[in-house]
This record gives structure tokens, sequence and C-alpha cells, in this order.
């Protein structure tokens, strides 16, 4: 009775959480994604810290990306470090955007990147010392790094980043905002790569090394000696967004094979820019070289 009990309100508890579904950056393949063409990128130095930092997966970025999500419930504070609101319009700036619902600054997606590399460049080794915990700073960074680069996670206040515009994907009702999430990228694995993630890692990868090759210098450059540049990342998002996301996908709209094939190499371009970022990143946080 008491065991019956206890899975009905679980099953409750399931099916609400499943009509509020709360959207909060690329789903778990975007996430492995981005952190698996990083961690193809590390220097020796930094693989050797990421491991050092992340014990019980053996250094392994993609199997914790998706833990700040998980932990939004558990950590509230952290749910406005996820994204970035402008009045909509369709620029960025870090003094007027970079807060949170109370208009503490700093509290948005691209403050969180630098509080997070800031508190991993206190990292000198195994024995290193630290106020932070640098293996949460680590899986904050590796986890935000994506958000940043999916074009609604710096949209429009209005509209939460389009995760109130309703459309249809094919013939599913869906938020906008998800669209961009999964949506894309599930239509990508199920079309071209076998249903299977490893597909679509393997041709971002190949557009790093063939088509995309002369751009990644630029990628991975910060200026003035910034060990990280999340504003240009962010401003980057919103320009992508309006052109692309926002788009011919107003409310109601069905939106199908025109948008899918129109969209997916913009959602391949900001995966690659995030995972040769985050590596980038590390490995001027970490050590110096590339290996
Ligand atoms: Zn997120």
């Amino acid at each position: 009775m008491e065991h019956s009990r206890v899975v009905t309100a679980a099953l409750v508890l399931a099916s609400v959480l499943c009509l509020f579904p709360v959207s909060h950056g690329w789903g778990e393949d975007g996430h492995f994604t981005i952190c698996k063409i990083a961690q193809s990128r590390l220097s020796d130095t930094a693989a050797e810290a990421v491991k050092e930092l992340l014990p019980e997966s053996d250094g392994d970025l993609a199997s914790v990306c998706s833990w700040a999500d998980r932990v939004r419930f558990r950590y509230h504070w952290s749910a406005p470090l996820h994204y970035i609101n402008t009045p909509d319009v369709c620029g960025y700036q870090y003094s007027r955007d970079c807060k949170d619902e109370d208009g503490k600054e700093g509290r948005c997606v691209a403050g969180a990147i630098n509080n997070y590399t800031t508190q991993l460049l206190d990292y000198t080794g195994s024995s290193s010392r630290s106020d932070h915990n640098l293996t949460e700073a680590l899986k904050f960074l590796s986890h935000f790094m994506g958000d940043i680069h999916q074009p609604l996670h710096v949209g429009f206040a209005s509209d939460k980043g389009a995760n109130t515009i309703d459309v249809h994907w094919y013939t599913r009702k869906q938020v906008l905002h998800h669209v961009w999430d999964a949506n894309i990228i599930e239509t990508a694995e199920e079309r071209y790569y076998n249903e299977d993630v490893e597909g679509l890692i393997d041709a971002i990868q190949q557009n790093i090394s063939s088509e995309w090759a002369d751009e990644i210098k630029a990628w991975e450059t910060c200026s003035k000696n910034q060990t990280t540049c999340p504003d240009i990342y962010a401003s980057e998002g919103i320009k992508a967004a309006c052109q692309w996301a926002y788009k011919d996908a107003t409310e109601g709209t069905v939106l199908k094979d025109e948008y899918f094939e129109s969209r997916l190499p913009i959602v391949k371009l900001r995966l690659a820019q995030a995972g040769v970022r985050l590596a980038a990143t590390l490995n001027r946080i970490f050590g110096t070289s590339r290996n």
C-alpha cells in the first residue's frame, strides 16, 4: 500500500514535470558533442588538470557536460547563469544585459564564464588550494561555454529566449527555444547520422579540419590577452538568433525541411565554435602550449 502510494506520487510528479519543461541549454547531445570536440583539442597539461579535477569520470568532460542542468533545482541560484536576455534588440552589451531579474550584475551566462574561468586560474596542480570548488567550476564552465553558443540562449527578454513562442516542429507542437536546444540536432541524427551522436561529432570534426580550418585561429583568439571572451560569443549569438532562429518562426509557424536544412549548418557551426573555444580557454587556463 505504502509502496504504491509512493509510486503514484512519483508518477504525478513526473507528469507535472513533463507539463512544464524548462529549457536550459542544448540538450544532452549538443553538450556532449561540444565537450567531445573540446576534449580532442586539449593540450597535455590541460588534459592532465582536467583528469585531476574530474577523478570520477577519469577526466572525461563529455560525461559531466550536462551536470549543470541536473543541479539547477538543487542550486536554484544558478538558473539565470544559463542565458542572457536582451531588451528585444539584435545586439548585446555586457553592462546592459548581463544581470538577473533582480538586476544583479554579472548574473548571466557571460558573467558565469568569466567567473568560473577566474576561479580555475587558482589551479596550480594536484595539491593546489583554492577557496572555490574547482571541480564544480570546471563542470559549470564546460556547460556554460556550450549554452552561450546556443543562439536562443542570447535571446529577447519579452519571449524568454523564444521559450514562449509556440511552433510546430514538423507535426509536433514545440516551443521555438526547444527546437534549437534539441530538435534540429535530433532530426539531423535521424536523417543523416544513423540516430547516433557520434556520426554528428565526426561530421563536425571533419568540417573543423577542412572548410572551417582557416577560421579556427580567429575562433580561439581573444583580444588583450584575455583567457576567455564571452562577450564576443554572446554578440555572435544574438545576431544568429535574429538572423536564423527568430526569422520566419513566429507564433504558430509550422517548421519543416526548409527551416531545418537552412539552420542545421548554423547549429553545427555553433557546436564547433563552442568546442574549439572551450578547449582554447582550458588550454590557456591550465597550460600554455598545445601538444
Ligand atoms: Zn544550460
